[in-house]
C-alpha cells in the first residue's frame, strides 16, 4: 500500500463531445496505416498461439536501428520491460535510483520489487550526473533515467551519460529509457551507450513516435548476459501476434515515422516561441510535448482550468514535483492554433 497508484493523462470532460487529449503524449497523427493493416489481418489468426521468441519484430528492430536482434527483448510497452530489469537486478533492502521529476513508473517499480526509490535533485529540471553519482552507495543497483526526460522534455550530453556510466560501472545499472529518442534527430536512443559500457541497457517504446500506446509494446538493448536474464522472466506469450505485426509493421515504415519528428519539430518549436511570447516559460524540449512553466501553482491550476473549460485537456504534473507546469503534447497544426489561443486569451495577451 506504499506504492502510490500511477495516474494516467485524463481523457474526458463531462457534457464535451470535442476534446482535444494533449495529456498523454501520444502521436496527433495516430499511427502508420500499415501498422493497422498489419494488425487486422492478425485477426484471421487469433485461434493460435503467437510465437514466443518475437523473431521477425526483433529482427525487423535489428535491421531498422542497426542492432543485434539477440540482444533484443520485448515487452507489453516498454513499462514490462522496466519492470524485468527491476525483478532480475533488485530486491528487498537494495535501492533505486531516481531523479527528482522524473518519470512515475521507476519508483512504482522500486517498491514493487520491495526495493527503496533514491530520489535525486535535479539542476534547473535537468539531470544531474554528479548529483546520481554522488548518492551511489554499496545498495545501489539500479540507476533510472529517461532522455530526453519526460515531464521535463530536456536532454543530458553524451559527454555526461558517458561519466555516468563508467561511474557506475561494477556498482550499478544505467537503465537509459528512450522513449522519446526517435523525436530527437539523428539520436541513438542510447545504443551506443549499451556498446561502449557492459552496465547499460536501453529501454524503447512502440507507444509515442510509432502512436501505438493502446496496443502495448516496448523493447529494451543490452549485452547477451542480461538479455538473458529477462527473458527468463518474461512471460513466453507475452506479445500476441497482432501486436507483433503491428509494431513490425510500424518500425518499417520510416517514412511514417519521419514525417511524425518532422511535424513534431516544426509545432514543438511554434508551440515553444508562442508560450515565452505570452510570458510562460519552456525549455528547450526533445521530446513530443513542451512543459509549460507558470507562474505558480496557483497560476498553472487556473490556466489548466480555462483549457479544460474549452474542452482541452493537458497535463498537471503537481505530481512530479512542478506545480508551476502543464505538460502539453505537441498535436498537430489546429491543435497547436487551439491551445495557443485559448492560453493567449487566458494570460490577457493576442
Ligand atoms: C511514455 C513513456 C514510456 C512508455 O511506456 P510504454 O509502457 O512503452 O507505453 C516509458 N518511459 C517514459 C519516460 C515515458 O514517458
Amino acid at each position: 500500500m506504499d506504492i502510490a497508484l500511477y495516474v494516467s493523462g485524463e481523457s474526458a470532460i463531462a457534457g464535451r463531445a470535442d476534446v482535444l487529449k494533449l495529456s498523454s503524449n501520444e502521436n496527433p497523427y495516430g499511427c502508420s496505416d500499415k501498422a493497422r493493416a498489419a494488425y487486422l489481418a492478425a485477426a484471421a489468426d487469433l485461434h493460435r498461439y503467437p510465437n514466443t521468441d518475437h523473431g521477425a519484430l526483433r529482427r525487423a528492430i535489428g535491421e531498422i536501428h542497426g542492432l543485434d536482434p539477440d540482444r533484443i527483448v520485448c515487452g507489453v510497452g516498454s513499462d514490462e520491460v522496466l519492470q524485468f530489469i527491476a525483478q532480475a537486478y533488485a530486491g528487498t533492502g537494495d535501492e533505486i535510483i531516481t531523479t527528482e521529476h522524473g518519470f512515475s513508473m521507476y519508483p512504482i517499480l522500486a517498491h514493487a520489487v520491495g526495493a527503496t526509490p533514491v530520489t535525486v535533485g535535479e539542476r534547473e529540471r535537468c539531470i544531474d550526473v554528479d548529483a546520481i553519482l554522488a548518492a551511489v552507495t554499496d545498495k545501489t543497483r539500479i540507476v533510472f533515467l529517461a532522455n530526453p526526460a519526460n515531464p521535463t522534455g530536456t536532454m543530458v550530453s553524451e559527454a555526461d551519460l558517458d561519466r555516468l556510466a563508467a561511474g557506475l560501472k561494477g556498482r550499478a545499472l544505467l537503465v537509459h529509457d528512450g522513449a522519446y529518442a526517435e523525436f530527437v534527430d539523428g539520436f541513438d536512443g542510447g545504443a551506443g551507450l549499451v556498446e561502449a559500457h557492459d552496465n547499460v541497457i536501453m529501454t524503447r517504446t512502440f507507444s509515442k513516435i510509432h502512436g501505438l500506446g493502446g496496443l502495448r509494446i516496448g523493447w529494451g538493448y543490452a549485452r547477451r548476459e542480461v538479455i538473458d536474464v529477462l527473458n527468463r522472466l518474461r512471460q513466453p506469450f507475452n506479445l500476441s501476434q497482432g501486436q507483433m505485426a503491428a509494431a513490425e509493421a510500424a518500425i518499417r515504415d520510416v517514412e511514417f515515422t519521419t514525417r511524425c519528428r518532422e511535424e513534431n519539430a516544426r509545432w514543438r518549436s511554434w508551440l515553444t516561441d508562442a508560450l515565452r511570447q505570452m510570458g510562460v516559460g519552456c525549455d528547450e524540449s526533445h521530446a513530443n510535448f513542451v512543459l509549460a512553466r507558470f507562474a505558480d501553482a496557483e497560476e498553472a491550476g487556473a490556466a489548466d482550468a480555462a483549457l479544460k473549460a474549452d474542452g482541452i485537456i493537458v497535463r498537471r504534473v503537481t505530481g512530479y514535483g512542478l506545480p508551476e507546469g502543464l505538460r502539453i503534447t505537441v498535436g498537430d497544426e489546429a491543435a497547436c492554433r487551439r491551445i495557443i489561443a485559448v492560453l493567449a486569451a487566458f494570460k490577457g495577451v493576442r
